[in-house]
């Protein structure tokens, strides 16, 4: 199969949130799809293994953000490649909670949606849940939402390992050697961020051209902000 033929499907990106009895959490999801009009229905996948998704099983209940263009990466960093097991992903990350309790991020987003179960269809790794839209708000009507391509192309952002979109990135590198230029790649062991000393990372003052070595020690990744010891030659 070729990889690189499914990021050719189109997605946005989104905080994903939920809570039980006094404990919430979040996840970067991109499997969000609004199913039916009347009444306005959403469906997303979540990951079997997400903290999120036994909060969602046991409340019945989430919410969506959706994230602007120009996230700043602690946010995805933060809900993306970190467990809620391990941090209170809620504390740095400006948020309201609903009349049901239902937490929901509104720092870095355009809009947010707060959605009842009504239905889940286990899919393997994955479950769909499928709810129906009862509160939402429009934060910034001229925003533009972050797309998973544009998260993919421009923030050279990948998919977290329990992401639907995951890709192995050994497989994705040994399909795209064939048209490299042969400068020594970087890669991000936290988020799976690729360095091409091609491209630079022109957001982060890098200029195309820099060698990784050449890049001063408090650049941090684009993606997850993780700083440059955490990267490993490819
Ligand atoms: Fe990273």
């Amino acid at each position: 199969m070729k990889i690189e033929a499914f990021f050719k499907l189109s997605y946005g990106l989104y905080v994903v949130s939920s809570a039980h009895d006094g404990k919430k959490n979040g996840f970067i999801g991109n499997t969000v799809f609004q199913v039916t009009a009347t009444p306005s229905q959403i469906a997303i996948g979540c990951n079997k293994d997400n903290y999120t998704c036994s909060l969602i099983e046991r409340s019945g209940m989430y919410s969506i953000s959706v994230l602007k263009q120009d996230v700043k990466q602690d946010i995805i960093g933060t809900f993306g490649y970190h467990s809620g097991r391990d941090i209170n992903k809620f504390e740095k990350t400006g948020h309201i909670e609903t009349a049901n309790n239902t937490p929901v991020v509104t720092e870095d987003c355009i809009a947010w949606f707060e959605c009842k179960v009504v239905k889940q269809v286990d899919v393997g790794t994955h479950i769909l849940f499928i709810a129906e839209v009862i509160e939402n708000d429009l934060i910034e009507k001229d925003g533009e939402p972050l797309t998973y391509a544009y998260y993919h192309q421009v923030k050279k952002g990948l998919a977290p390992k329990n992401a639907p979109t995951y890709v192995d990135q050994k497989l994705l590198e040994k399909e795209r050697s064939e048209t490299s230029s042969g400068a020594k790649k970087y890669r991000c062991l936290a988020c799976g961020y690729i360095y091409d000393p091609d491209e630079g990372d022109p957001d982060g003052g890098i200029a195309p051209g820099t060698p990784f070595e050449d890049i001063p020690d408090d650049w941090v990744c684009p993606t997850c902000g993780s700083t440059k010891e955490m990267f490993e030659p490819l």
